[in-house]
């Protein structure tokens, strides 16, 4: 049986209802990722797993036990916010030692851990100084701490790197990654950043309006798409994604029949940009972003279809300027007028 299963799990705000039947099986040490657009479910999904909200039907069971409505403090599980929400007048020793002298634990083993924890963390310079001395990364390394004490058996942890620049960001990110590699904790945690998502998760939950559309890992999500909505919400810069009413004629002939009416969908890195006349597709560049190790190409066709290419090589193209559009329609996605997948025709 799955460590930690959500079975049929509805929650509503008055007459709204935000999380609509739930089920999903998590695996002791899985690290898995709830990501989804702003308002879809996810830091209410984790409330409702953290005992913070109540479940109005359906079952959460952990590690055999029945904890639906079990109180918050007896759920066995430690939650990190994105606020840190660290006591601001006492010491990081004290923050990270607080559940445990509650719970009556002996100060020796207490001393223990904390300082285990602080070694993990790279804390122990900073045991005895009080939250507002330390930077934003330090703060929520600290309250990251506070949870690893108490050795629960799921960390929950809502957006936690939201706070901090994008360097630090994606420093804590990898910290956060090896933490997980080095404790084999279960995890569950709750971003809208699918970059986020894609680099930590063994499996990706992505929400909409309260519900699954999709559970994967994420090159599953990346290569397999099961919808539109997943195949835009993953990857970056976003799926090319086309109206077959726009798509050039080369494209058009591969369609499958269900598709029809429907779109095709198109990773940048299937689209290359060639000169003028190399390719029946015709188009005109958009826009050139120069990233460094990557550029990006934006070009639209005659029909008002906008591809976005992306490369390795860098390119003296500018905004104007005529091309045309070597696609590779084996790696297209095809879609229905319900924006669900069609498989490709066999010819
Ligand atoms: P975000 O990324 O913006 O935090 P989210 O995916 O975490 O979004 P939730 O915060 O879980 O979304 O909210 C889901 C839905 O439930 C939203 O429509 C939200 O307005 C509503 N909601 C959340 N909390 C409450 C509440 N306490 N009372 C009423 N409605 C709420």
């Amino acid at each position: 049986m799955a460590y930690l299963q959500l079975q049929g799990i509805e929650k509503y705000f008055g007459a709204h209802r935000a999380i609509k039947g739930i089920d999903l099986s998590i695996e002791k040490g899985e690290f898995i990722v709830f990501v989804g657009p702003s308002g879809c479910g996810k830091s209410t999904l984790l409330r409702l797993i953290a005992g913070l909200e109540h479940i109005d039907d359906g079952r959460l069971v952990l590690d055999g036990k029945d904890i639906t409505h079990a109180p918050s403090s007896k759920r066995d599980l430690a939650m990190v916010f994105q606020s840190y929400a660290l006591y601001p007048h006492m010491s990081v020793y004290e923050n990270m030692s607080f559940a445990l002298k509650l719970a009556k634990v002996d100060p020796k083993v207490i001393d223990e851990k904390v300082h285990n924890a602080a070694r993990i963390l790279d804390l122990t310079p900073y045991l005895h100084r009080t939250p507002k001395e330390l930077s934003g990364g330090q703060r929520q390394r600290v309250a990251i701490g506070r949870a690893i004490v108490r050795s629960p058996k799921v960390f929950l942890f809502d957006e936690p790197l939201s706070n901090l620049d994008a360097a630090l960001r994606g420093q804590t990110r990898v910290e956060i990654a090896k933490l997980h590699r080095d404790l084999g904790a279960t995890t569950i945690y709750v971003t809208h950043d699918q970059v986020e998502a894609m680099t930590l998760a063994d499996r990706v939950v992505v929400l909409r309006d309260g519900v699954i559309e999709q559970v994967g890992t994420p090159l599953e999500l990346y290569d397999k798409p099961a919808n539109q909505f997943v195949a835009q919400f993953i990857g970056t810069p976003q799926m090319n994604v086309v109206a077959l009413s726009q798509a050039p004629e080369s494209v058009l002939a591969q369609a499958p029949e269900g598709a029809r009416g429907g779109a095709v969908g198109l990773r940048p890195e299937h689209v290359r940009v060639r000169g003028a006349g190399s390719t029946p597709v015709v188009a005109r560049v958009d826009l050139v972003e120069a990233l460094g190790a990557e550029t990006l190409i934006y070009a639209s066709t005659p029909l008002g279809a906008q591809f976005v290419a992306r490369q390795n090589e860098r390119t003296a193209l500018q905004a104007g300027q005529a091309v045309s559009l070597d696609i590779d329609v084996a790696h297209a996605h095809w879609f229905d007028t319900a924006g669900r997948v069609v498989p490709p025709a066999t010819h």
